[in-house]
C-alpha cells in the first residue's frame, strides 16, 4: 500500500497520497476529522476501546478497528496497537486528534518506520517542543520574547535562589519537563523559595524522572492568548491570527474566543509573525498553536502590553474551531492537505478576519459539586435552533455524543463544544448565550448552566479577561 509513496520522488519526505484516514481518537475530535476527510473523498477508519464499541466516532466512520479493554492506556495510548490497526485496516494516514498519541515523538517515528503518515508535524519539531527549558532557548534564537526569568543548565539551589531575588517576586518555579500544573509552584517571597524549590523537584521527579527547574517572573493578571500557524513542507509558514483562551479553571480553558478583544492591528501582526518565527525555527510542518502570555497593559498606558512566548503546542487543538469561524477556513483540510504534500493553501495576505467567534465546552460535570464527573444515559440532547431563533451559520456543535449514548467515566468528560458567530463580539456573545439555553440535555448532569453563567458575566460581556477570572468572581459564579 506504500509503494506509490515510496517511489514518488516528487512530494517532501513523510507526505504522500491519502486515500484512507485513520483516525486515532475518540469523541467530538475524531468526530469532526472524519467529517472534512468525508467531504474530501477520503475513507476514514475508527479505532476503539470496549467502552466506545457503539460510539459516535465508530458510527461515523466507513470502518472500525477495536484496539482493546476500556483503559485509555490499553486502547487509545498502546502505539503497537494503534499503528496495527492502521495497518490491518490499509490506511495510508493517520490522524491524531488532539490529546492521547497527538504529541508523542516515539508514535512519530513507529509510524515513519511503517511506512504511514503522520498528520502532524515532524518527530524532531515534537521532541524540541517537549522540554520547556530547551523550548525556551530555541525560541531565544528565534528572537520570540520570553517571560523573564532563568533556564539555564546551571542547577544549583543557590543559584536559582539568587536568580529568583535578582528577578523580584512573585516568581514561578516550573518543572523543565513539566506538563499539566506538575511540578510548578508560585513564590510570593524570598522566605519561601527553598522549600518551595524542594517541593517542586519532588514533584517533577515522581512525576518526570527529572527534577531540572527553571524560573519565570509570576504575571498577575496575565491573558492567554494563541496563536495558530500553519506550516508546508517547503518552508512556508503562515498565522491565522489568535484566539483569547483566558477563562481557564485550573489551567483548563472552558470559554475561548477569536479574535482576542482588544488587539491592535499592530500587536497582532507581531504576534503572528513571532509564532511564525518559532514554528519555522524548529522546521514545524502543519498545525501548530504559539501560547503566549499577554501582560495587562499600565492602566493610562499607551502601550498595548507585552507578549512572552509560553509554549507551542505541535497538534490541532480543541478550540480551532473559533479560528475557522473567523477565517473561512477548514483547518483539517490544511492539516491533510499539508500531509499529502500540497503547499499552503493561502498566503498570509490572502487570510482575513471576519466577524467574532465563541466557543463554550460542555462537560459532563457537576460544577455545584467541585466539578465531579458526571456519568449516565444522555436522555435528551438536543439543540433547538429554529426556537432559540438561531441558524446554523451562527451556531456549530461540534458533538462526539448524540441522544441514547451512555457517557462513561473513563475519558476526558468533555461532550461537545458549542460554538457561536456574528459580526461582532457583542452579537456573538448573545447567539452564544441564546444556543446555551436552546442546549437541551437530561440524563447527564453538565456544566450548562455555569458557562451561561460564565459567559453572561457583565466584566465577560465588558472583555475584562485574564487567567484568574474564574477565581476572582468565585462569588458571582456558583
Ligand atoms: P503546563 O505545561 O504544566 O500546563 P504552562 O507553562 O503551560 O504549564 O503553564 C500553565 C498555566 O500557568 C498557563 O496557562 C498560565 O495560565 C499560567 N502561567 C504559566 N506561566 C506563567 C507566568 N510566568 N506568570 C503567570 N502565569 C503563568
Amino acid at each position: 500500500m506504500n509503494a506509490n509513496r515510496e517511489t514518488d520522488q516528487t512530494l517532501p519526505a513523510g507526505c504522500g497520497e491519502i486515500r484512507k484516514l485513520l483516525v486515532a481518537n475518540r469523541g467530538e475530535i475524531a468526530v469532526r476529522v472524519m467529517r472534512t476527510a468525508r467531504a474530501m473523498g477520503i475513507q476514514t477508519v475508527a479505532v476503539y476501546s470496549d467502552a466506545d464499541a457503539d460510539a459516535l466516532h465508530v458510527r461515523e466512520a466507513d470502518e472500525a478497528v477495536r484496539l482493546g479493554p476500556a483503559s485509555a492506556r490499553e486502547s487509545y495510548l498502546d502505539i503497537n496497537k494503534v499503528i496495527a490497526a492502521a495497518r490491518k485496516s490499509g490506511a495510508d494516514a493517520v490522524h491524531p486528534g488532539y490529546g492521547f498519541l497527538s504529541e508523542n515523538a516515539a508514535f512519530v517515528s513507529a509510524l515513519a518506520e511503517a511506512g504511514i503518515i503522520f498528520v502532524g508535524p515532524p518527530q524532531s519539531a515534537i521532541a524540541d517542543m517537549g522540554d520547556k527549558s530547551a523550548a525556551k532557548m530555541r525560541m531565544q534564537a528565534a528572537n520570540v520574547p520570553l517571560v523573564p526569568g532563568y533556564h539555564g543548565d546551571d542547577q544549583q539551589d543557590d543559584l536559582l535562589q539568587a536568580e529568583a531575588d535578582r528577578m523580584g517576586y512573585p516568581v514561578l518555579i516550573k518543572a523543565c519537563a513539566g506538563g499539566g500544573g506538575k511540578g510548578m509552584r508560585v513564590v510570593e517571597s524570598a522566605r519561601e523559595f527553598a522549600a518551595a524549590l524542594a517541593s517542586c523537584r519532588r514533584e517533577s521527579r515522581a512525576a518526570f524522572g527529572d527534577e531540572r527547574m527553571l524560573i519565570e517572573k509570576y504575571l498577575t493578571q496575565p491573558r492567554h492568548v494563541e496563536v495558530q500557524v500553519f506550516c508546508d513542507s517547503y518552508g512556508s509558514g503562515v498565522y491565522l491570527f489568535e484566539r483569547d483562551c483566558s477563562v481557564q479553571r485550573r489551567h483548563q480553558k472552558v470559554l475561548e474566543e477569536a479574535p482576542a478583544p482588544g488587539l491592535t492591528p499592530s500587536l497582532r501582526r507581531e504576534m503572528g509573525e513571532a509564532a511564525v518565527r518559532a514554528a519555522r525555527e524548529i522546521g514545524y510542518v502543519g498545525a501548530g498553536t504559539i501560547e503566549f502570555l499577554l501582560d495587562a497593559p499600565q492602566p493610562g498606558s499607551e502601550s498595548h502590553g507585552a507578549f512572552y512566548f509560553m509554549e507551542m503546542n505541535t497538534r490541532l487543538q480543541v478550540e480551532h474551531p473559533v479560528t475557522e469561524m473567523i477565517t473561512g477556513e477548514d483547518l483539517v483540510e490544511w492539516q491533510l492537505r499539508i500531509a499529502r504534500g500540497e503547499r499552503l493553501p493561502r498566503q498570509q495576505d490572502e487570510l482575513t478576519l471576519t466577524g467574532h467567534s465563541f466557543e463554550a465546552r460542555l462537560y459532563a460535570e457537576d460544577p455545584d459539586n467541585d466539578f465531579l464527573p458526571a456519568t449516565g444515559v444522555l436522555e435528551r440532547f438536543r439543540l433547538d435552533l429554529a426556537g432559540g431563533g438561531l441558524t446554523a451559520r451562527q451556531v456549530r456543535l461540534d458533538s462526539g455524543v448524540a441522544e441514547g449514548d451512555e457517557v462513561s467515566m473513563h475519558y476526558d468528560p468533555m461532550l461537545a463544544k458549542l460554538i457561536s458567530y456574528g459580526p461582532t463580539r457583542e452579537q456573538a456573545l448573545e447567539t452564544l448565550l441564546r444556543a446555551l439555553a436552546a442546549l437541551e440535555v437530561r440524563g447527564v448532569t453538565t456544566n450548562r448552566a455555569f458557562l451561561s453563567r460564565l459567559a453572561g458575566h457583565a466584566d465577560f460581556r465588558a472583555a475584562e479577561l485574564d487567567t484568574r477570572f474564574i477565581e476572582r468572581h468565585h462569588d458571582s459564579l456558583f
